[in-house]
């Protein structure tokens, strides 16, 4: 059976990605990073739980100091918006932003592919978070595909970024996922490491708008 990373954060579109994969037949591999991400100990409860849910193979956690302190996202007690109302249509970049994250992780999920022997690496990038970050558009995708081909040893078989969201939205993928059974109710999506999901942070807000959107109940408990 040919084995996938995921690269999954414990979020909405990383999981419905795993899922996907697991349900075309392959061998699922989940990678968490945590890199000083404020709410990194939700997520790892939300992918633990995922893992069993969707039954995969392994699961790899792994940490990163690189980002500490470097964005308000990775910086502990560091005021993250809250309340703010996100648009589409006029994004600048946030105080959220991890700088060049998708390729700094992504590189690491390759790395535990070629060691698995993985021919696919499975991402949620979708296309409103392209709207404003350029490494989720297909485009990223294409030219990371290109530097495998160079980045991996002679005799192994370089893996393959598959990104079934990327031209997907918020709702596309909750009714997506709903239909093919992901486990959305275990994810995790807010920013803060609450009990529950915040309800105001720019994530929380993208989530509680896709579930709506979808026509969807939403399973998730928000503090506002
Ligand atoms: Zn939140």
């Amino acid at each position: 059976m040919s084995k996938a990373v995921c690269l999954c954060s414990g979020g909405l579109d990383s999981t419905v990605a795993a899922t996907i994969a697991r349900r075309s037949g392959m061998d699922v591999y989940l990678i968490h990073v945590s890199y000083g991400q404020q709410a990194e100990l939700r997520e790892i409860e939300a992918v633990r739980r995922i893992a069993g849910a969707i039954g995969a193979s392994d699961l790899m956690l792994s940490t990163l100091d690189l980002f500490r302190g470097l964005s308000a996202l990775t910086t502990p007690c560091a005021r993250i918006p809250q309340g703010v109302e996100v648009s589409l249509d006029s994004y600048s970049t946030p105080p959220t932003w991890v700088y060049c994250r998708n390729t700094v992780l992504l590189s690491m999920a390759a790395a535990y592919a070629e060691y698995l022997g993985a021919e696919s690496i499975y991402v949620g990038f979708n296309a409103e978070e392209a709207m404003s970050y350029p490494d989720n558009r297909p485009e990223f995708v294409e030219r990371f595909n290109a530097l495998l081909e160079r980045a991996v040893a002679s005799f192994s078989r370089p893996p393959k970024v598959v990104a079934p969201l990327v031209d997907m939205r918020k709702n596309e993928i909750v009714r997506l996922g709903t239909e093919i059974k992901a486990p959305l109710e275990l994810t995790w999506s807010c920013y803060l490491d609450g009990e529950i999901h915040c309800g105001t942070c720019e994530s929380c807000q993208h989530r509680r708008r896709g579930f709506v959107e979808a026509g969807v109940p939403d399973p998730t408990e928000y503090l506002h």
